[in-house]
């Protein structure tokens, strides 16, 4: 979040020929594979510093005078039809593991917040009586920002709702809905806000505000989630108010000085009236939604061009999932190409090897230079850039069905969200610092609030929603994360049990409630590092199986039948891409860490966005390597399913993937010799 204030796939056509019983025909076909460049360089050091990733989009052609964004924008509704969906989240649930953890503990979190501390600010902007106790950090009375968390807030309540079906956790954000809905009526106009219009008129003259749009944003984008999730219809008509708001106040604005204004952060506006005109038919909400187009950033997007130096990262993701949504209402292929690009570009030469991206909140460097960005500063990866690139790549998996984009999924969603949660009481991180000697960092229970706070509740309450997917017909299980999938129109139930990753093995029970026809993709990732192994009802079935695709299985299912699917991990390097020295340790997805020092206190970690290393330096020797092979001197540790040691060194270091490192310092690329 921008402080104005105080700045700071080869086409892996595998065979899995399988010994098919008459009853089980096995089958696998792979849905939208194109050739991407390179291979997974299994057990070899990859000077990629993303994932493996879906081939580069293609460039359209445009003539140099006419930019893709021109003067005019027309809405034209027509609906894109994805190749796959998510489930309902209602119809999935966490079952115990790490990801099961991370969700109790942020509804814990979520329960302990008081609705009225929440209301304070909005309260007392309308005018109405308040004797609650403020909040601090950035929604303290004083805070340009304040709000944003609410809305934050009732995104997160509405999904964690559907996630668990907690009624405890709907009914208090149903309660906040209806004292939100007052606050609106008593301001008139349909605009809701904790802080009053002048900010608007601030950021129409261009002078110092922080961030109003943005945190109107957010509390629409709480509303539509709390109608969606809650079936919360007085949060449809507090969102259509407020919609109905901002088609007042940008309508009369000059093309020309709406783009100025887009300057300054507005979140994910366009996504928002996008997905408003979408639920409600309304193409207005759509047209309001496209003045929110900022064309300088998109232009050079749709023309396949990265200009993205120099730019606040957390400002332009949302912006993207928003072109998203608008090619999937209007086919608009522009906007397509500007979500495609943008995310090609990102992960492929833009992301540290934890799958996040940004560096004291900017992109700082040309494309594929991360070796020197890293030496710009120590608050890397904020989290709400991974929050939202996670929400992007969800629309373009399901244009496409392709896995890859799940490679990058998983590596962000292990490296990057599990991990900065803290599981003792909900608390989350704001940078995720990949500096050597770094250590991480939380906000507090109620005088932080950061941006990365507010997505970071919304993460934790949606843990189940890209575990499967369907098209209609078929299954495609993409993540392996112990859970309960109830399919209610097929009447098929699924039942996912796993110890991964400490067990590279998992376990898929069926239960149809009369036996189907249907096919199960299973995804098998790039990291795998020989063949995955398939047992189906105890018997195995040779696979032939390449990392990156789906391993397929159509049969008629029937009650109690189990899918056992094994993926081998393997121990890698991978390189920055500017400096082949630099290097950081994975096993399967799971980015690894050693421990560098443990001097740590309470000061340097609660209530800080980032670790303090300019007060608190500390050098890491460099790794001497004992060989080309990594084996040679990276031992696993005995006893320890996920944990190595570096030998040859002259301090004993041991690596134990990054979500699980305690508080001390780490490292996770090293300087290797
Ligand atoms: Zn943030």
């Amino acid at each position: 979040m921008k402080n104005s204030r105080a700045l700071t796939r080869r086409r892996f056509a595998f065979t899995f020929t399988a010994a098919t019983a008459a009853t089980s025909a096995l089958a696998q076909q792979l849905p939208n594979q194109t050739a991407a460049p390179g291979s997974p360089q299994q057990g070899s050091q990859n000077t990629n510093a993303g994932t493996q990733t879906p081939a580069a989009p293609r460039r359209r052609f445009f003539p140099e005078e006419q930019p893709p964004f021109g003067e005019t924008i027309v809405f034209t509704r027509k609906l894109v039809s994805p190749k796959v969906q998510a489930f309902p989240m209602s119809d999935v649930r966490l079952t115990p593991g790490p990801f099961y953890d991370a969700q109790e503990a942020n509804r814990a979190f979520l329960k302990r917040l008081d609705a009225d501390r929440l209301l304070h600010n909005f309260r007392v902007n309308a005018g109405l009586p308040s004797s609650a106790q403020p909040l601090g950090g950035w929604e303290a009375p004083d805070c340009e920002l304040r709000g944003h968390f609410v809305g934050h807030f009732l995104s997160a309540s509405a999904l964690m709702y559907s996630s668990t079906g907690d009624t405890a956790v709907r009914d208090k954000a149903n309660y906040m809905v209806a004292e939100l809905a007052k606050c609106q009526s008593k301001l008139g106009g349909g605009y809701l806000s904790a802080f009053p219009l002048e900010f608007f008129d601030r950021l129409y003259k261009r002078e110092k505000v922080w961030a109003p749009f943005y945190t109107i944003h957010k509390i629409m984008a709480g509303m539509l989630d709390m109608h969606q999730h809650c079936s919360n219809q007085q949060a449809l008509t507090v969102l259509e108010g407020m919609a109905d708001w901002v088609d007042h106040w940008t309508a009369p604005i000059p093309e020309p000085h709406m783009q100025s204004i887009l300057d300054t952060e507005y979140g994910g506006m366009n996504e928002v009236l996008y997905n408003l005109a979408a639920l409600t038919g309304d193409d207005r909400y759509a047209q309001v939604g496209d003045r929110f187009t900022k064309k300088k950033f998109f232009n050079p997007l749709a023309l396949r061009r990265d200009e993205l130096r120099g730019l606040h990262v957390n400002t332009h993701i949302p912006q993207v999932i928003g072109a998203a949504r608008r090619y999937e209402i209007s086919g608009d292929e522009r906007f397509h190409d500007v979500a495609d690009f943008f995310w090609y570009e990102v992960v492929t030469a833009r992301t540290y090897v934890t799958g996040g991206t940004s560096n004291a909140e900017l992109w700082l460097v040309e494309p594929r230079r991360l070796g020197a960005e890293l030496k710009l500063s120590s608050n890397t990866n904020e989290c709400c850039c991974a929050y939202n690139m996670l929400k992007l790549t969800r629309h373009l998996y399901q244009w496409t069905a392709d896995p890859r984009y799940f490679d990058y999924y998983e590596r962000t969603l292990y490296n990057h969200r599990l991990g900065t949660i803290n599981t003792q009481n909900g608390h989350t991180q704001y940078y995720l610092s990949i500096v050597p000697a770094a250590w991480r960092t939380f906000g507090t229970e109620d005088h932080t609030f950061w941006c990365c706070n507010g997505t970071g509740v919304e993460e934790f309450s949606k843990l189940n929603n890209s575990i499967y997917f369907h098209d209609g017909e078929n299954l495609y299980v993409n993540l392996f994360i112990p859970s309960e999938l109830n399919w209610k129109e097929k009447g098929v139930r699924v039942r996912q049990e796993t110890k991964f990753p400490e067990s590279s093995r998992t376990l898929l029970v069926m239960s149809p409630s009369a036996p189907v026809r249907m096919a199960v993709h299973l995804r098998v990732p790039r990291w795998c590092a020989a063949s995955a192994s398939l047992r189906i009802n105890g018997e195995s079935f040779p696979v032939s199986a390449g990392p990156g695709s789906y391993l397929t299985i159509l049969r008629t299912w029937k009650h109690g039948d189990r899918i056992e699917f094994d993926l081998p991990m393997h121990l890698y390097a991978e390189s920055m891409p500017d400096e082949p020295a630099t290097q950081a340790f994975l096993y399967g997805p799971l980015v690894l860490a050693g421990k560098v020092g443990d001097d740590l206190t309470e000061q340097m970690i609660i209530g800080r966005m980032g670790p303090d290393l300019r007060h608190h330096p500390l050098s890491v020797s460099p790794l001497r390597a004992a060989g080309q092979d990594l084996s040679s001197w990276i031992k696993p540790e005995s006893g320890h399913a996920l944990a190595f040691r570096i030998t040859g060194q002259t301090d004993a270091i041991t690596l134990v993937p990054y979500y699980q490192i305690p508080e001390v310092r780490y490292s996770i690329y090293w300087t290797v010799t």
